[in-house]
């Protein structure tokens, strides 16, 4: 059986090396390099060689998830990755003076905490069980009433930041994909996320580097996955025909929509309710979004103003050099860029997980599949692996490698 699977993202990697020898499978990128959203730039590293990314650049530091579980079957170990707390500092646009310090390892006790801190953690302790997915987190705000200024520049500000979206928007959110997010804010203890010391595309080039009855193809857009006799025939934007028995749509929705063969229209209606902003980073040198006082520096520094909230993540306590990785989408970009890169990010509103549950219902359909971090899960690296797992399990039910990651 050949398999065609439009995007070379992290899920469509993944989906491949997990089907890999089993099936003759082959791999088409729009983009002139591997790693979708994965995107990192060779730099500097206190006196070494190191990579800092634009794009997707953390997972939490557990060792029961999927992307664990991807790390040790790929054989990346503990040289390779770093574990560093997670911690923030909040302040308000047009101030110098932080909300919010978030406790951070080093950090001199002097150091006030912010006039918020208090008021954060109150809320957040205040809360009762985790909520559905389908529960917006309006809901969790509005009986607890918390306020605006705690709203606004924190508790909202943080996914507003993350997702891209206006600070307005997050009511509409999914309730526990914000509350995942704002765990550990306010806390004694930071918790602790992992990061790749190569980048997390380095990931991509260890995926692409093992698969053997598979094919990559680069510089490869799809332009339309026709239907055949015995499948389909994948087109890309030169022309080139690859005839497929399967096919796998690792793509953002909008051009899973738009590639979507004529025989199967159906999936159009769940993939139409994604959305997506985008977003655009800036590696810098400067500290242009951190405040002045060295000491109220966090890994993660947002900054709410316009309604909007931006983050600036200082790369110090991951790479030991004063690198900064900033959303600049709505703010003027800092003076010492060394690279910047422009994505699309979902906004997690409750709208997505019913439009997962429907996009479920076509999975597997007349050959077709779709994986990728929206089709499953909050949306993050995990969703994205996870995803590439659900796609295999149908696709290559007896493939060896399935056995090493978690069943969705
Ligand atoms: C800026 C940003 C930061 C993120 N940070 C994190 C993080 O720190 N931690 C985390 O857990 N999650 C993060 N995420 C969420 C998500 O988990 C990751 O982005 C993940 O890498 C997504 O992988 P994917 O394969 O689903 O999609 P993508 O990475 O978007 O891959 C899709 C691929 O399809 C290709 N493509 C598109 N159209 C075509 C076409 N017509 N033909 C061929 N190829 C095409 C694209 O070029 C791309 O390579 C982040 C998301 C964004 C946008």
């Amino acid at each position: 059986m050949r398999v065609g699977i439009v995007g070379a993202g992290i899920s469509g990697l993944v989906t491949a090396w997990l089907v890999d020898g089993r099936c003759d499978a082959v791999v088409l990128e729009a983009r002139s390099r591997v790693g979708g959203n994965a995107r990192s730039v060779a730099g500097w590293a206190a006196g070494v060689p190191g990579a800092f990314d634009l794009g997707t650049q953390e997972v939490a530091a557990d060792d029961s998830g999927p992307h664990a579980a991807l790390l040790a079957a790929l054989g990346v170990d503990g040289r390779h990755v770093v574990d560093v707390p997670s911690s923030h500092t909040f302040t308000a646009g047009g101030t110098t003076a932080p909300l919010l310090v978030d406790d951070h390892p080093g950090r001199p006790a002097h150091v006030g905490r912010g006039p918020l801190r208090e008021r954060v953690r109150a809320f957040l302790d205040g809360m009762g069980p985790t909520p559905d997915r389908d529960v917006p987190f309006g809901a969790v705000l509005a009986p607890l009433s918390p306020a605006p200024a705690v709203r606004d520049h924190v508790l909202c500000a943080l996914p507003a930041s993350l997702f891209g979206c206006p600070v307005a928007e997050v009511p509409r959110l999914s309730a526990p994909v914000v509350l995942a997010y704002l765990h550990g804010v306010a806390d004694d203890t930071a918790p602790r996320v992992r990061v790749l010391r190569g980048g997390m595309e380095s990931l991509a080039w260890a995926l692409a580097a093992q698969l053997t009855s598979t094919e990559i193809r680069t510089d490869a857009e799809v332009d339309r996955v026709e239907p055949a006799r015995d499948g389909y025939v994948l087109v890309d934007a030169a022309g080139r025909r690859c005839a497929v028995d399967q096919v796998v749509l690792a793509v953002p929705p909008p051009t899973a929509v738009r590639l979507l063969p004529a025989s199967v229209p159906g999936p159009a209606v769940p993939l139409r309710r994604f959305t997506s902003r985008p977003v655009r980073y800036a590696l810098h040198l400067d500290p242009a979004y951190l405040p002045g006082d060295r000491a109220l520096w966090s890994t993660h520094n947002v900054v709410a103003h316009d309604g909007w909230a931006e983050t600036s993540t200082w790369c110090g306590p991951s790479h030991g050099v004063d690198v900064f990785k900033s959303q600049i989408t709505h703010r003027a970009p800092p003076r010492r860029v060394l690279a910047t890169s422009t994505f699309q990010a979902l906004t997690p509103t409750t709208d997505v997980v019913d439009a997962q549950r429907e996009l479920a219902a076509w999975q597997g359909r007349e050959g077709l599949h779709f994986a990728g971090h929206h089709t499953t899960g909050p949306g993050d690296q995990d969703s994205a692996i996870a995803s590439a797992v659900a796609v295999a399990r149908r696709i290559a039910p007896g493939s060896t490698r399935l056995r090493s990651l978690p069943a969705p």
